[in-house]
């Protein structure tokens, strides 16, 4: 068995081929710059050195698929592998898809029909399963998608206060994304835990480049800090999160920015980066805050303020405290100073850190933070694994069908 997993971007191609759903992938690569003739791919066998793909002539989504299975099938490593399945990260999957489904002509269809609620992905995420049909003829393909562990949540979570047309005719809600990372670390953090998937109540933070947290509870998405778009919630790398909505209108009227202007600001230029005018990368913030700046203390504030002030208004979903929270993403993973500035604004919760454990990252207690007294429930650190869990929807779909 292989089952190769595909996450189609606006300019990268990232891609995995596992044989085993209980381990690391075999093979790991990516693609990066596509539709530039600056193209450049590797993807690593194993642990071996990284493997160059080339890309003769054309850069665009289907020349990078099809290099990269032209590379992959004549690897003298790869011999022996079959691809029996093909799972593709799809973006959003409107009200369309409430869950992994197989692809045929009318799914990609649909999914192209979905471009209006998500311009930079819909396209691509098409593009990337009809390659992947075209190099892989007979072979199941599914599609999972970012929105669908969030169509769960009732429509008075999922709707906003605007006139009904809005929504009937323009399909204006709270989608929520990085639902397949929330789904993940949900279901590993209850195996960590001993605590029943069914009958638990849960908060996730995802902290990556993208921040959203969602709150679980029974294992179904009863609410999310995203919304119609990625834009809505809490501040994260370069995007601003909440913000007032007639900031558009003030903004345009003091400075004649433009709609596209103001929202390239909103997603590009703000967050951590907009704040410090430094950098997105918390990895250098954190540096540079030790070293005194004061902008970076300040990009950092805000953005754990704003992370704990979302996750206190989760909990109204879960009618009641939850049995844990979890940090996941680059950021929830690896910045013990965010998960400690952020409970810090929750110690009225009864979470109360555990330094060591924190410093490390919960290494030698399953990824548990908080202390063992603590009054609270825990927190836990639990790194995420999206390939891994589209590759399990992958399996599990081309199964039952
Ligand atoms: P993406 O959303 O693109 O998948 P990741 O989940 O990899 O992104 O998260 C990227 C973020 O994680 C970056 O902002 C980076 O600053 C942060 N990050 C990664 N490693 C560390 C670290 N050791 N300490 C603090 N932040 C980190």
């Amino acid at each position: 068995m292989g089952i190769l997993v595909i996450n189609c971007g606006s300019s990268s191609v990232k891609f995995a081929i596992f044989d085993d759903l209980d381990a690391d992938p075999i093979v790991r690569g990516s693609v990066e710059q596509v539709g530039s003739p600056a193209i450049s791919g590797h993807y690593i066998v194993r642990e071996a050195d990284p493997v160059p793909i080339r890309f003769p002539g054309h850069h665009d989504h289907a020349a990078a698929l099809a290099a990269t299975f032209s590379a992959l099938k004549a690897d003298p490593q790869l011999q022996d592998l079959s691809i029996t399945a093909a799972g593709h990260r799809v973006v959003h999957g409107g009200q369309a898809f409430s869950g992994p489904v197989l692809v045929g002509e009318s799914e990609i269809e649909r999914i192209r029909q979905l471009s209006p609620l998500a311009p930079v992905h819909a396209v691509h995420n098409a593009l990337g399963i009809e390659a992947a049909i075209a190099a892989l003829p007979g072979v199941p393909q599914v599609a999972v998608f970012d929105t669908g562990f969030h169509q769960t949540i009732a429509p008075h979570v999922y709707r906003y206060a605007v006139p009904e047309f809005l929504y009937r005719d323009h399909q204006v809600r709270r989608y929520g994304f990085h639902g397949t990372s929330h789904q993940f670390v949900a279901a590993e953090a209850c195996r960590r835990l001993s605590l029943p998937l069914d009958s638990s109540r849960l908060i996730s933070a995802h902290l990556g480049n993208g921040c959203s947290a969602t709150a679980i509870l029974n294992g179904r998405s009863v609410d999310t800090t995203m919304g119609l778009t990625p834009l809505e919630g809490m501040p994260m790398g370069t995007r601003s999160g909440n913000i007032d909505p007639n900031l558009h209108s003030y903004l345009h009227e003091q400075t004649g920015m433009s709609l596209q202007e103001i929202t390239d600001l909103l997603n590009k230029k703000s967050g951590l980066l907009g704040v410090s005018g430094l950098s997105n990368d918390l990895r250098l913030l954190t540096e540079k805050l030790a070293a005194g700046c004061e902008a970076a203390q300040l990009a950092v504030d805000i953005f754990c303020f704003r992370l704990a002030r979302e996750l206190a208004g989760l909990t109204v979903a879960l009618r009641g405290m939850p049995d844990a929270l979890i940090f996941t993403g680059g950021i929830g993973e690896n910045s013990a100073l965010v998960r400690e500035k952020t409970l810090e604004h929750l110690t009225h919760y009864g979470f109360e850190l555990d330094a060591g454990t924190n410093a490390s990252h919960g290494a030698s207690t399953q990824g548990i933070i908080t202390r063992s007294d603590s009054p609270g429930p825990p927190a836990i650190v639990v790194p995420t694994n999206e390939e891994l869990a589209i590759a399990r929807a992958t399996r599990e779909q081309v199964c039952t069908h």
